[in-house]
């Protein structure tokens, strides 16, 4: 089904508001207001929800959140981006396995099971999509998730 991809992320923003204001992080969009994309709603409603939530847990208060969207001929993608804590090179494929977390003191505090982003990396999957992490520590995190525009099972 078609989706107003500007909307949705606005919708989904407003749930994460009052973690936004607690730790002062601000919202910055770049997204084509009236670009629509054919994907399943509530597969992408969890992604984003999750990769949003963990730009906001491995945030710096007065932190920073990039979301952009582009759509491009065959496909279009969505990236995250966080100027948090990053994660280093060697652990950057693994954060995608089940219960896998970054061992640090701040991991333990941020409660997690650790089962996220191998959900995430599943749904994206299943949707034909795929998801790329670009970090780096002191930095911040890019996660961008990259799908075909005409779905083969469903052509709207
Ligand atoms: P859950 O999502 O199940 O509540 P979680 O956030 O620990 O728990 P994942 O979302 O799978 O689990 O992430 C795995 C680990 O990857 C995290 O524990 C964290 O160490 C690291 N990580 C994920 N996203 C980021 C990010 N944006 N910046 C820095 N580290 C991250
Ligand atoms: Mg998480």
């Amino acid at each position: 089904t078609s989706l107003k991809i500007y909307e949705f992320i606005e919708d989904i923003l407003t749930t994460f508001q009052p973690e936004l204001e607690k730790k002062a992080i601000k919202v910055a969009l770049q997204i084509p207001v009236t670009a629509e994309v054919n994907v399943d709603k509530n597969k992408l409603r969890h992604v984003v929800n999750n990769l949003i939530q963990n730009g906001i847990k491995y945030n710096q208060a007065g932190g920073q959140l990039w979301i952009n969207v582009q759509i491009s001929q065959k496909d279009w993608n969505l990236s995250i981006k966080d100027n948090g804590y990053g994660i280093a090179k060697d652990e950057q494929e693994r954060i995608f396995e089940r219960f896998y977390r970054v061992d640090t003191s701040r991991s333990r505090q941020n409660g997690g099971t650790g089962l996220g982003l191998a959900v995430v990396q599943e749904y994206v999957k299943a949707m034909s999509g795929t998801i790329k992490v670009r970090s780096q520590v002191g930095v911040g995190s890019t996660f961008t998730v990259t799908f075909p525009l005409e779905l083969k099972d469903d052509l709207g």
